[in-house]
């Protein structure tokens, strides 16, 4: 294991975190479950253990796109979570096919 980052968590304490788009972390527990993808590097944040994960919206922007560039990350937005958090919204939601 390197010595990366944590993260205070509010619920968890201090973990390893995850870097996750606005909608998936804003989204609320009754919403209707979306798609979510899962990969590494959104944008040119040099932190390739981090996992990173967007909803589908910002894939159809990723795609429009090309890449991950000021528009896309400027749509995603991503915020620093705890991996636990990010477990439960795996959980509500359902993983798209990249
Ligand atoms: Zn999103
Ligand atoms: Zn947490």
């Amino acid at each position: 294991m390197s010595n990366s980052e944590k993260v205070n968590c509010h619920q968890h304490g201090i973990m390893d975190y995850a870097l996750v788009c606005q909608h998936l972390v804003n989204q609320k527990e009754s919403d209707t479950p979306i798609e979510y993808f899962s990969g590494e590097d959104i944008g040119d944040l040099d932190e390739s253990e981090v996992e990173n994960v967007w909803c589908k919206s910002c894939d159809d922007t990723l795609i429009e796109q090309g890449e991950w560039n000021d528009v896309s990350e400027a749509f995603a937005a991503p915020k620093v979570i705890c991996i636990a958090c990010l477990q439960t919204i795996k959980n509500r939601n359902m993983k798209g096919e990249l």
